[in-house]
């Protein structure tokens, strides 16, 4: 007995098999090779996402306003 999933990126249908009845951690879609953060407990389906492959988009931001200051006096 699988758990079915549906691919959030593309729809296609996904079967996990009885491994992953308690699973945290990310599967690849066979159709569009998204990939999926799932988290999976006795069988079911508690949380599903798609991953982005960005693991800390918010690095490019501090980055980007550290550049933006250029020449400013560091007073710490
Ligand atoms: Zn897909």
């Amino acid at each position: 007995m699988g758990i079915k999933v549906n691919c959030l990126s593309c729809g296609h249908p996904m079967e996990l098999s009885d491994a992953y009845d308690d699973y945290e951690g990310e599967v690849r879609c066979w159709g569009c090779r998204a990939v999926l953060e799932v988290t999976l407990h006795e069988g079911k389906l508690q949380r599903m996402r798609l991953a982005t492959g960005e693991p800390a988009p918010r690095r490019n931001d501090s980055e980007t306003s550290n550049l933006r200051a250029p020449g400013a006096p560091v007073s710490l």
